[in-house]
């Protein structure tokens, strides 16, 4: 069991647990809460704030999907907290440019190989498309934009292809995660499953050819018990580090002993950490 001394959680992940508007075989979100509301969405960052952390990260089921992401989003502006938003873009309206630009430190959009890698990973065949059209939107905005893929056994031979993609845009990073067998990708572990040589095989080769941008090579173990989830019903849980394939609920964020529990099952030291190299605060 992992033991941290931190009084704080350097990073919150503040996840749609409700739903999703994708289906994606591999995902690895415990859906099997309900959307909340924008009242609880605001008591929650209220109580995420309490804390000082330096990051809080807005993810899926797709954030902007839920009408009031949005009024949360002007409600967590911080000049103190980091915020990065992870969205698929489906829900993405030009509308939203500005909300981002005013409130968001940081975007991130999934890519997951070449056109037709993506859509075997999603299941979802015009999807590229949609994302490679934002990511040159808000890139042209101004907008400072994170790539995220997923690296599994389905993709990993078409990443010297995406990356020769991506090296045509400023984005500030790009983040190899290896493949997590959990919920939705662990009844599929079969089709995407890695092994940690395989995986560090192509992410180490990519880092050692391309420098277009700070490229994080994620593997499970390098990431375990360095999340702290809080759902969007504020239910605050983490990775199982005795099982990699399950989690542990660690009770309602408001509970006073929530940050005790985070202490016993987590490890801040790994979510700092993980935080700087985000906000690309050199360690
Ligand atoms: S991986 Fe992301 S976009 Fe896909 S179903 Fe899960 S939360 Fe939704």
């Amino acid at each position: 069991m992992v033991m941290s001394t931190t009084s704080t959680v350097s990073r919150i992940i503040f996840n749609f647990n409700g739903k999703c508007n994708m289906n994606c075989p591999y995902c690895y979100i415990p859906f099997r809460q309900a959307d909340g509301s924008l009242e609880l969405w605001k008591n929650i960052i209220v109580r995420c704030k309490q804390w000082k952390p330096k990051m809080i990260v807005f993810g899926g089921g797709d954030p902007f999907m839920f009408q009031g992401f949005r009024d949360l989003l002007r409600f967590s502006h911080d000049e103190e907290i980091f915020i990065h938003v992870d969205t698929n873009a489906l829900a993405l309206h030009p509308r939203d440019v500005q909300l981002i630009i005013d409130s968001v430190d940081q975007i991130g959009l999934p890519f997951d190989g070449t056109e037709t890698s993506h859509a075997a990973m999603r299941k979802h065949p015009k999807h590229f498309a949609v994302v490679r059209k934002w990511l040159e939107e808000l890139l042209n905005k101004g907008v400072r934009v994170k790539v995220n893929t997923v690296v599994s056994a389905l993709n990993k031979d078409t990443l010297f292809e995406l990356a020769e993609f991506l090296q045509g845009y400023p984005i500030s990073q790009w983040c190899l995660y290896q493949f997590w067998p959990l919920e939705a990708g662990l009844q599929n572990e079969a089709v995407f499953r890695i092994s940690d040589d395989e995986y560090l095989a192509v992410a180490q080769l990519i880092a050692k050819k391309y420098s277009f941008t700070k490229i994080d090579i994620a593997t499970v173990a390098s990431r375990l018990s360095s999340h702290f989830f809080v759902s969007s019903t504020g239910v605050a849980y983490t990775e199982d580090i005795n099982n990699v394939s399950d989690y542990i609920f660690l009770g309602s964020i408001f509970d006073d002993d929530i940050l005790t529990k985070w202490q016993k099952y987590g490890n801040d030291s790994i979510a700092a950490a993980r935080a700087n190299f985000r906000m690309n605060v050199e360690q």
